[in-house]
């Protein structure tokens, strides 16, 4: 009975293009795959999958007329033109696959992606909204127009260490957008207007990780909220890197001490100026720790890799640090080498870190990277925040965390919660059961 209602009801998974929601799109779809249900990925052409890493799913690219994203353009313009370019094509498409058989079809998109959602009202098929974020940044994201129009945002210096009313334990310094203009915060609280009514809402994390958020999220939306994570440790999923993985580091680091390393990230999107470079440049050198250092192309402003990494560097960290341009950062974190995780604090470097029971060293960007860096030093324990992008203080915060006994502690409450993590996807386990529960609620107006 069950088999038959999966093989005959289609899931269409519409991803965005950006690398940190990409890849929890696919591990999800190849979860979803494994429980017998047939996957249509739809995705720009901007970012696109490889369909040969993913023979398993159906691929249907929408003409998006991106070529790129520039991440210090207008986001919100971006989103709304991808929205808007996206929107009829989708719509065409499914009408014909509707034609086509008497499948049932759910939708699950991405956030960002809400076009899906005016689309399956029209086509009067059920939609699902997926959250690549963590579910504590969700509460401080809801709170930000009341800030706004209290005159809190953008926060004044002298308030950036003070705690927040009613969203303990962040304080003003951890809020979403904390430094974005005025204008560009209306902007983006304006395109998180337009979910309006989905039917439930599928969160990348874990119940014991994100409890009380979870909750507090719960009575907000009054629709069911299934949190199902880690992702990277539910799917087997090939790359899902849109630029090419250095596979050499992983040589680099079996000839490293046993969790010596640390390893710098900022993920797919964070840019840093020449000052910070060098100032980071600088205190890796001087931590005498071994290193693997990701400078994404682009990442630097005004320079297409790193040629404006200060003259004697490369000399100066010879055989002992490593500098590429896009880490299998999976395989990075699963390595005995590495004791350590300098991270912007995205969500799912911060999942895959806290999955391998690596402590982090947290510096965030933008958006929910303060809070989950708030989270991940003052709650969980298992990150320690880097204060300031200023050689001395990384320094002495790589030395606390690799080499000192706070750094130790710190390690033994990553593992803990690495084994946490792994019991939740076990039988019984919260992940478990809420992966099962989505696919009743999936199924439950099959035919
Ligand atoms: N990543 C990677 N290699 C790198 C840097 C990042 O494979 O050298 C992956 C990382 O494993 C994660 C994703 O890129 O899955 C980044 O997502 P995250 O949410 O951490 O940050 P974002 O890029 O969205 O800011």
């Amino acid at each position: 009975m069950g088999d038959e209602r999966i093989s005959k009801h289609d899931l269409i998974l519409v991803a965005s293009p950006f690398q940190g929601h990409m890849t929890p799109m696919l591990q999800l779809g190849s979860i979803l795959h494994s429980k017998g249900f047939s996957i249509t990925i739809t995705h720009t052409k901007l970012n696109s999958p490889l369909p040969s890493n993913h023979p398993h799913f159906n691929f249907l690219p929408l003409f998006d007329n991106f070529s790129s994203i520039d991440a210090s353009a207008n986001f919100t313009n971006f989103v709304q033109l991808l929205n808007d370019n996206c929107r009829m094509q989708l719509q065409q498409l499914l009408t014909q696959k509707i034609q086509q058989n008497d499948h049932q079809i759910t939708i699950i998109h991405d956030n960002i992606m809400y076009f899906a959602q005016e689309v399956a009202t029209n086509l009067n098929v059920r939609s699902i909204v997926f959250r690549s974020c963590s579910a504590s940044y969700m509460p401080a994201f809801l709170a930000l127009p009341k800030l706004h129009q209290q005159a809190h945002l953008p926060v004044q210096d002298t308030m950036l260490h003070k705690l927040v009313p009613d969203l303990y334990p962040l304080r003003y310094k951890d809020l979403p957008f904390n430094n974005t203009s005025t204008e560009v915060l209306k902007e983006m609280l304006t395109l998180s207007n337009h979910i309006t009514n989905p039917s439930a809402i599928i969160w990348n994390t874990m119940d014991f990780l994100e409890n009380a958020s979870l909750t507090n999220l719960q009575h907000h939306y009054h629709i069911p909220i299934f949190a199902i994570g880690p992702l990277n440790e539910m799917a087997q999923c090939p790359s899902t890197s849109f630029l090419e993985e250095d596979t050499y580091c992983i040589s680099w680091l079996d000839k490293q001490a046993p969790r010596s390393v640390v390893y710098v990230s900022l993920g797919s999107l964070a840019t840093m100026d020449e000052k910070d470079l060098a100032e980071t440049a600088w205190g890796l050198a001087s931590s005498k720790q071994p290193f693997l250092w990701v400078v994404r192309p682009g990442s630097v402003k005004g320079s297409d890799w790193i040629e404006f990494l200060p003259d004697g560097f490369l000399e100066e960290i010879e055989g002992r640090g490593l500098v590429l341009k896009w880490a299998p950062q999976k395989q990075v974190l699963a390595h005995s080498s590495v004791g350590g995780f300098w991270s912007h604090c995205g969500w799912n470097s911060t999942l895959e870190s806290i999955s391998q029971g690596v402590p982090m060293i947290c510096r965030p960007f933008f958006g929910d990277q303060y809070v989950n860096s708030r989270y991940l030093s003052y709650v969980w324990q298992v990150g320690l925040e880097l204060e300031c992008l200023e050689r001395q203080v990384i320094v002495s915060t790589i030395r606390r965390l690799l080499v000192d006994d706070e750094g130790e502690e710190t390690r033994k409450r990553a593992n803990a919660l690495k084994e946490k993590a792994k019991y939740s996807l076990c039988k019984g386990g919260s992940s478990f059961n809420s992966l099962s529960n989505l696919v009743e609620f999936i199924l439950a107006n099959s035919t």
